[in-house]
């Protein structure tokens, strides 16, 4: 009898336990989708204009409510990150032109990371503009995936980690945060107002997206390792003013209203911490809990 209840007992236990885990993974799986919600926003969203704006000196905003592409504006013509979604690119267009600036002087177009809400218009763009495309050399094959109606990706200079693209006297350095995609890129540029100079740093992603696989991922063995160099990378930045590939991670709408105020609401080190600490946490979060998956099947 006294057995009995032992066993009971102990049954009770581990069920609680058990659980207890169910629970745990529940919640880091919320937690990934909530984070990559806030980031991609709706369909809608991802192709509705937001107000073009500049953000400091020559550097713009023209992207949409949640895929954000940026403009360099120079004497010798314009650098364009992200050019979003094909069927967005009339948004990008419209905005481009409502700041005063000539879509056709685009130049040299650049991207956050090889998925298509970021890099799928790079051949329109290009068709319309004569630019350049450049990318990481480890975005290439994930690039040359993306052909919208069959276009091929276009390609014009492949880049390395540190490599700079220069254009009418601003210049920008290509920082390699591989993991979110492998030759996911971090742009960095010092921008001048005034007497002043702020460093730039434009987030490619150290996103976990729900589906994605750390443990035994044998298309991508050294993932793990990658957003482990990404996040080594961007703690090492000095950045005074962040921005990234989705608005809301520089918590863009906030800072937008109160745009004129002085200081620059853009700057905001602070928040550039804050929101690294956060996704590098979701990751080693996500990045255990699967370690866990993977002991515990293989018992
Ligand atoms: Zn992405």
């Amino acid at each position: 009898m006294r057995l009995k209840k032992i066993a009971l007992f102990c049954f009770g236990c581990s069920l609680v336990t058990f659980l207890q885990e169910v629970d745990a993974q529940t919640s880091i799986l919320e937690r990934q989708r909530e984070m990559f919600s806030r980031n991609v926003g709706s369909a809608e969203q991802q192709r509705a204009q937001f107000p073009p704006h500049r953000i400091v000196g020559n550097l713009y905003y023209v992207g949409s409510e949640s895929l954000a592409s940026f403009l360099i504006a120079t004497p010798e013509g314009h650098i364009l990150i992200n050019t979003n979604w094909e069927d967005s690119v009339e948004i990008l267009r419209a905005s481009v032109e409502d700041l005063g600036f000539n879509f056709e002087d685009i130049e040299i177009i650049l991207g956050s990371h090889a998925h298509g809400d970021h890099m799928q218009g790079d051949a329109l763009v290009k068709e319309l503009t004569g630019a350049s495309v450049m990318a990481m050399a480890d975005d290439i094959p994930g690039l040359l995936r993306i052909q919208p109606g069959g276009k091929p990706h276009p390609v014009d200079r492949v880049l390395e980690d540190g490599d700079e693209v220069m254009l009418g006297g601003s210049t920008l350095v290509a920082r390699l945060t591989p993991g979110h995609t492998p030759g996911c890129t971090t742009w960095t540029m010092a921008v001048e107002e005034g007497d002043e100079a702020y460093n730039v740093v434009i987030v490619g992603s150290m996103g976990s997206n729900p589906g994605f696989q750390f443990v035994n991922n044998t298309s991508n063995p050294t993932i793990v390792d990658q957003y482990k160099k990404g996040f080594s990378v961007l703690s090492s930045l000095s950045v005074d003013i962040p921005l990234a590939s989705h608005p809301a991670m520089y918590n863009m709408a906030d800072k937008y209203e109160r745009l004129g105020q002085s200081p620059n609401p853009y700057i905001d080190p602070e928040g550039y911490r804050a929101e690294i600490e956060a996704v590098e946490t979701l990751f080693l979060d996500v990045l255990a809990s699967q370690e866990r998956d993977a002991a515990a099947e293989s018992q």
